[in-house]
């Protein structure tokens, strides 16, 4: 079984101490206020990076072209940081009572994105179920990864394909349909707002950076880290996964500097996510040591561990 954990069943999984991780999960709540931490600590970041913005071009006069893509680089950055919670949100991880999760979700997770958590939910929903099927929802690794790739990813030229071939749409029943559009709007109009009082305060270098980073380099981040997560470095440039399955595989990416922000929420330890997915991401970390503890998980743990620039790299040389 490669890099996937999804034939072994909970109880099947033991550890030294001989628990099996039927019972041990039961004891993993989430640590909520690491949640909000977590949270609090990316819209920190954006705001920042638009504040300095503003300073570095009013104050110190730095060049548009300069402040703009750089601006937009780490706005983009800190948003798909952020988005990256909506999922934990979407498995009834960030708040005890349900509705309250939603409630909180709805307006500091998915507003920004112009999403609708019930509508996301489901179409992620078919994610977990149809992993490496040609009815997976979420198939950025479809794509080979070439520098072609990467430059229709940076121009919204993929987004703007993607927009158009959403066939993920069939799975959400008309009231989902008119949520996500409602969201959608109501994202749009809270840009439209912010960017309207930065033009107005004459902020127009830290607005069109702005627009960069959630337009351009969030959908990119997104993009390259799903596909990092998923895509077989053996899967073949010309195949059309949408046709032919290309199996189920996931991954575990070490823990650096840039890793945990890239692949926040839990995002790095994907493999598990997809063997346990209401774990809390919070409580990954004493997962994977679990794992650890059974010569089969460990094997399994072990040869799907790597970093996201490895996978980038081979993934582009494969053919
Ligand atoms: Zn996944
Ligand atoms: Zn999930």
């Amino acid at each position: 079984m490669k890099n996937n954990l999804e034939g072994i069943s909970f109880e099947q999984v033991v550890n030294k101490a001989g628990t099996s991780y039927a019972v041990f999960r039961g004891q993993l709540t989430p640590r909520y206020s690491l949640v909000f931490f977590d949270i609090a600590r990316g819209y920190f970041f954006l705001f920042l990076i638009s504040a300095l913005v503003i300073v570095l071009h009013r104050v110190y006069s730095l060049p548009w072209w300069l402040l703009i893509p750089g601006g937009g680089l780490l706005t983009g950055y800190c948003a798909a940081y952020i988005a990256l919670f909506a999922h934990e949100a979407s498995h009834y991880n960030i708040h005890p009572d349900k509705k309250t999760n939603d409630r909180l979700a709805t307006v500091f997770l998915c507003l920004p994105f112009g999403l609708s958590l019930k509508s996301y939910r489901k179409i992620h929903w078919q994610h977990h179920l149809y992993l490496g099927t040609p009815s997976d929802t979420e198939i950025s690794y479809f794509n080979h990864l070439s520098g072609l790739f990467i430059l229709e990813t940076l121009t919204g030229i993929h987004l703007l394909r993607t927009i158009l071939t959403k066939e993920k749409i069939e799975v959400l029943t008309q009231e989902q349909k008119k949520e996500s559009r409602y969201m959608l709007l109501a994202g749009f109009i809270v840009h439209a707002l912010l960017l309207t009082a930065a033009l107005l305060t004459g902020n127009w270098v830290a607005a069109f950076a702005w627009i960069l980073g959630f337009g351009i380099f969030f959908p990119f981040f997104a993009t390259m880290r799903q596909l990092l997560e998923h895509r077989d470095e053996l899967a073949k440039a010309t195949t059309d996964f949408r046709k032919t399955p290309h199996g189920k595989l996931s991954r575990i990416f070490y823990h650096a500097l840039l890793s945990s922000s890239f692949g926040a929420a839990g995002f790095t330890r994907h493999l598990i996510h997809h063997w346990d997915p209401q774990a809390s991401y919070t409580r990954m970390k004493e997962i994977e040591d679990f794992l650890n503890e059974d010569e089969k998980t460990a094997a399994i743990v072990r040869a799907s561990k790597t970093t996201y620039s490895t996978v980038f790299k081979t993934l582009l040389k494969a053919h």
